[in-house]
């Protein structure tokens, strides 16, 4: 049974279309990476989901509701968690109060959240603002954790951190996971979606390319669509793909 259901979305940026007739959906318990290159759309369609923004068509189907013109606090309260792209944290409130700031009723309490993002319990104390880029996410994971989300939209995971932390950030996600949490997660190393994931959903402008089980798909097929390749010839595809994905997935 889905959780979620993205039903021919469109999404605009003034004049630029971001998101192109994407349909997905999200089954109860799975995890789904969404990936592709910068500039693809998935912040966009995270943030849709989340309700951030609002589409220029389509809808957003949530547990069989229609969300799609559900303001996002309303969302939050039917269970959709969004931890954004840059983490927003509240930097002079410590790891603690960040956490407790919407903290709602359910299995994910403060304690649950420290078992299962060890390297914050040390720091509980600490005010977000000292703290590393990857404790920095681990407290905005856990700060949406603690609102209990029936569906973790996780926005760029490992954007801009250190190879290190984010094997624990992993780590600590697939306890979040193993507890049934739903996930939908933008990453853009493909080695690490692929890990996670049990399925995966590549988007190329706007457009969703490719979709399949992660446990189906070659690296290479992924690789393709992430760049698009399969639309062009071989000379433009040497002169088109001038870097692999993160995580050398090429
Ligand atoms: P990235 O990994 O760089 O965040 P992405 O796949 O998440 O990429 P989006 O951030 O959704 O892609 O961006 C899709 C397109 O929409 C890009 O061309 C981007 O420049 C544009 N865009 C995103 N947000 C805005 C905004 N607030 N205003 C105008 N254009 C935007």
């Amino acid at each position: 049974m889905s959780l979620l259901e993205v039903r021919d979305l469109d999404v605009r940026h003034g004049l630029l279309q971001a998101v192109r007739h994407v349909s997905l959906v999200v089954g109860s318990g799975e995890t789904v990476a969404l990936v592709g290159a910068n500039g693809a759309g998935k912040s966009t369609l995270l943030r849709t989901i989340a309700g951030a923004h609002r589409p220029v068509g389509g809808s957003v189907l949530f547990d069989g509701g229609d969300i799609t013109r559900l303001p996002a606090h309303k969302r939050v309260g039917l269970g959709l968690g969004l931890v954004p792209e840059g983490r927003h944290l509240f930097l002079s409130l410590t790891v603690e109060e960040n956490l407790r700031v919407a903290a709602r009723p359910g299995y994910w309490d403060i304690e649950r959240v420290l078992d299962a993002f060890p390297l914050l319990r040390e720091r509980r104390g600490s005010r977000a603002v000292n703290l590393s880029g990857g404790e920095r996410q681990a407290t905005a994971i856990g700060r949406t954790l603690t609102t209990n989300p029936r569906l973790l939209l996780l926005d760029e995971v490992s954007l801009g951190l250190a190879p290190v932390a984010v094997d624990d950030l992993y780590r600590s996600l697939r306890t979040v996971i193993d507890q049934g949490t739903t996930v939908l997660l933008v990453e853009q190393d493909l080695g690490r979606a692929m890990a996670v994931a049990q399925r995966v959903i590549c988007m190329l402008e706007g457009r969703l390319v490719l979709e399949g089980r992660a446990d189906e798909l070659t690296r290479e097929q992924v690789t393709e669509a992430y760049f698009g390749l399969g639309r062009i010839g071989t000379e433009a595809r040497s002169a088109s793909a001038p870097a692999t994905p993160a995580g050398g997935a090429a």
